[in-house]
């Protein structure tokens, strides 16, 4: 029986009164009213993001990018193989090719030295993932984007209140996608965010997330009807959500403090094991700040991370590894064009994550720690 799960959904105390507020005091359930107003405030004023969208998750805000960057069958659009489905998936619905990027030695992030070797005459989007929340080298890839005139799409799912040299991760790209869905910092159930920081895309973006309609520019009273003028889609969530995720937004700093604890105290217990060469702990690359979304550890083998998962779970405690290489995936590999990734597969057969949340007690860490340093010693 699983005692120590890997994550735990966090709650304020205070989503349930704003969900209730937004019900009955506002009287208004559907979106784009009071929470979501105040969501995309927090937004823009916390991290300097030009315009905030929430959508109903990322794998939405990321189909919102791809729409807005006119996507087109035979587009070619670079992804690290090494991240989850939709990363690829929202370019894949609209005709584009995906060219998979391998990861860095350092962290599973893309490895920008190899990026200008992916690009063609094709290419129109580069889709960097701030994989746990720490950010990849964006000053080399933005560099690149105006060189050869494409769009970055921060897939910055996991990266909410994390920084690349002092600017927020989400602000950098011309476009970012955040997720609140339940197993991220920050939580909504099921949710998102898409971030527009080119003002060329300021507009379209509310039109595509109206269903295609200027309804946002109606309620300003810029126009006099709405109609159907786009594309689009409904990406917006309801009210219940924005109130929800409201409520998480106003406890961002001690939900950030705590997960930091809980972090540092993993890294600071388990160098000993590092030092004597049973794994490696994550590195923070100079430029980047670290958020707490993920602790991992690097094995170099798989079979000692399979049986360590075993040893755990026999112990009452849950730990995962991650992603398995999307250039590899069934419905992906025989469209993919041959390339060796070998990193992205040496982080799907090495890493392993352990359990961290904010109810995640110290006894109970302690308990995940010491299981590890138990494993070892029997070796
Ligand atoms: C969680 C995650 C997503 C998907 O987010 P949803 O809100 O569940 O759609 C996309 N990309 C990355 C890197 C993620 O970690």
């Amino acid at each position: 029986m699983i005692r120590i799960h890997f994550n735990q959904p966090f709650l304020t105390g205070k989503e349930a009164h704003y969900i209730y507020q937004a019900v009955y005091g506002e009287g208004k359930l559907s979106g784009n009213g009071k929470y979501t107003r105040l969501c995309h405030e927090f937004f823009e004023h916390t991290y300097n993001f030009r315009k905030c969208l929430l959508t109903s998750s990322c794998t939405d805000a990321l189909e919102m990018a791809a729409i807005l960057c006119d996507i087109k069958p035979g587009d070619e659009v670079i992804v690290p193989s090494y991240t989850f489905v939709s990363t690829a998936n929202a370019f894949v619905l609209r005709g584009a090719t995906i060219v998979f990027a391998d990861s860095e030695k350092n962290t599973p992030n893309l490895d920008v030295t190899k990026l200008e070797g992916l690009i063609t005459e094709k290419t129109k989007i580069i889709v960097p993932v701030h994989y746990a929340g720490m950010a990849c080298d964006m000053d080399v890839i933005m560099a690149l984007s105006v060189k050869y005139k494409l769009f970055v799409v921060e897939d910055a799912a996991q990266a909410i209140d994390s920084y690349y040299k002092g600017r927020p991760l989400g602000s950098i790209g011309h476009l970012a996608t955040f997720s609140f869905h339940e197993t991220k910092n920050i939580i909504s159930g099921e949710g998102g965010l898409l971030v527009i920081n080119d003002e060329r895309l300021v507009k379209r973006a509310e039109i595509i997330w109206e269903k295609g309609t200027n309804r946002a520019a109606f309620y300003r009273g810029e126009v006099d009807k709405y109609s159907w003028v786009d594309v689009g889609s409904s990406f917006l969530p309801s009210e219940m959500v924005a109130a929800f995720l409201f409520a998480q937004l106003e406890n961002i700093a001690p939900i950030q403090t705590k997960r930091i604890h809980i972090w540092k105290t993993y890294y600071s217990k388990l160098a000993i094991l590092q030092d004597q060469g049973f794994f490696e702990l994550p590195k923070i690359p100079k430029y980047a700040t670290n958020n707490a979304h993920m602790f991992y550890l690097i094995f170099k083998s798989d079979t000692v991370r399979d049986v360590l998962i075993k040893f755990l779970r026999e112990k009452g405690i849950l730990t995962v590894f991650h992603y398995l290489s999307l250039h590899k995936s069934v419905y992906y590999k025989s469209k993919h064009d041959g390339r060796d990734l070998p990193m992205s597969d040496f982080y799907s057969d090495h890493l392993l994550r352990l359990p961290i949340f904010y109810a995640l007690s110290d006894a109970q860490q302690r308990e995940v720690i010491e299981a590890i340093f138990e494993f070892f010693r029997k070796d």
